[in-house]
This record gives C-alpha cells, sequence and structure tokens, in this order.
C-alpha cells in the first residue's frame, strides 16, 4: 500500500495521542508526538530560569532554542517513542502540571514554532508517519493525505486528564484540571502563530462516546478508502 501522511490535530486531551499510537502501531508508521517537543522546550526553559511570573523569558529563549537537540527514540520495553532532551529522556517530567500549564505560552513563540516546525518536516519527510498537534494539517503537512480533527465532550476529556495524571502518581482537583484545559485551549486557538484551527479538508472525529477500537475502526476504514481511490483514479487514466 501506498505510505502517506496522516496528520491528528485538535484540543487537549482528546485522545489524539492515544489514537496516533494505535495507528502508528497497525501501519507500521513511525509515530511523532509534536506536543512532546514544545513540552521538551518548555520543561529546558523552566529549568534554566527562563520562566518570569508565568510568563516564558522571550529573549532568552529565542536565544537559544535552535541549540536545542529535541529527539524521539523508541522504547523497546514499554513499546512507546520517548522524547529527549539534549540526549536525556524527559518524557515523564514534562507530562507534570507545570509544563503543562505553561507550555502554550512557549509554544506560541514565532522562533519556537519556526524551529520545531522544522524539525517535524525533516522527521515526516519520507511519509509513512501518524503525526499528532494542533497545526500538523494546517501548517506543518497541509498536504497531508489523510487530516483527522480530534474533538471530545470537556469533561471527558478532563477526566481522561486525570486519569493520566494519577496513573503517574500525581493528583489534582477535577477543577484544577478542567481549567487549566480550557486556559490551553484558549491560547492555542488564539495565539497569532499558527492557532488551533480544523484544516478545511480535515475530518471531524468526536472521540467523547466511543471506545478505542471504534475511533481505530472508523480510521482505518478512511484509510481504505483512500487507497480505493487512489486505485480507481489510476485505473481511469489508464
Ligand atoms: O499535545 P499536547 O497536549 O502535549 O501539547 C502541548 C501543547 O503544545 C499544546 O497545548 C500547544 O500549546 C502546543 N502544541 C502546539 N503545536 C503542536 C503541538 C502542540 O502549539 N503541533
Amino acid at each position: 500500500m501506498k505510505k502517506i501522511t496522516i496528520a491528528i490535530d485538535g484540543f487537549s486531551s482528546c485522545g489524539k495521542s492515544t489514537m496516533a499510537k494505535a495507528l502508528a502501531q497497525r501501519l507500521q508508521y513511525s509515530y511523532i508526538d509534536t506536543g512532546a517537543m514544545y513540552r521538551a522546550v518548555t520543561l529546558y526553559a523552566i529549568r534554566h530560569g527562563m520562566i518570569s511570573a508565568g510568563l516564558p523569558l522571550l529573549d532568552k529563549i529565542e536565544g537559544c532554542v535552535e541549540q536545542l537537540d529535541i529527539s524521539f527514540r523508541y522504547n523497546e520495553v514499554l513499546h512507546q517513542s520517548e522524547v529527549y532532551l539534549n540526549g536525556e529522556n524527559v518524557e515523564n517530567e514534562i507530562r507534570g502540571m507545570e509544563v503543562s500549564s505553561l507550555v502554550s505560552k512557549v509554544a506560541a513563540i514565532k522562533k519556537v514554532r519556526a524551529t520545531m516546525v522544522v524539525l517535524q518536516r525533516k522527521l515526516g519527510k519520507n511519509k509513512a508517519v501518524v503525526m499528532d498537534g494542533r497545526d500538523i494539517g494546517t501548517s506543518v503537512f497541509p498536504n497531508a493525505e489523510l487530516k483527522l480533527f480530534m474533538t471530545a465532550d470537556p469533561e471527558v476529556r478532563a477526566r481522561r486528564r486525570m486519569d493520566e495524571y494519577s496513573s503517574k502518581g500525581q493528583f489534582y482537583p477535577i477543577e484544577e484540571v478542567k481549567e487549566s484545559l480550557r486556559q490551553r485551549d484558549h491560547d492555542d486557538m488564539t495565539r497569532a502563530e499558527s492557532p488551533l484551527v480544523k484544516a478545511d479538508d480535515a475530518i471531524v472525529l468526536d472521540n467523547s462516546e466511543l471506545s478505542r477500537e471504534q475511533q481505530l475502526e472508523f480510521v482505518l476504514k478512511l484509510i481504505a478508502d483512500l487507497h480505493f481511490a487512489d486505485k480507481s483514479e489510476l485505473r481511469g487514466q489508464k
């Protein structure tokens, strides 16, 4: 089957990465979690005193972002791709509340985005990739063969995020989690640089009431239809 690029965008905690991982595994594609890249930059900024009064220090972050070494390595034991910052595995550290609360402010910085997008395009240049984020279908790979825009009920999303935190031994009140998600969505949708918006040709997937299997089935059917349409087109050209 022809290798394609699959772009998955949407709000926070909509199950994008769960879907992207399952798809990548099923298709034997690589999976790139672009949110993890912005989280790694944010972690670096926190660790190096580049946050003041809850806001990123623009000049400092802009001055170092191009030198950061952000990469992914596959963990054979956990069967997952993990993000490395300057050679250190930071997969767990980037998922805490502190990074989550600051990441959308760091991700709004023009030079941070430009630097990450160059890296993302490099990682996806050979296709056979599932990439999830906020601007993959609109900006990183506007020609992706399949674009999904995932969404879910805010209550469902907050519960999912709470489960994710608690599985890592972190416990927060639901109201705090909800507010953090609301604020992040707001920041992501209203920023000047590549705001979160559905691409015109993206297919909406609301998974509030769908199991993981149902979602995967839905997307695999879309991919099968794409291949079928492709073949019919080729037959038509003969
Ligand atoms: O996907 P995740 O929730 O880990 O993303 C964290 C944050 O990174 C998002 O809230 C958004 O601010 C930023 N992001 C982005 N563009 C992407 C992926 C993530 O701005 N392609």
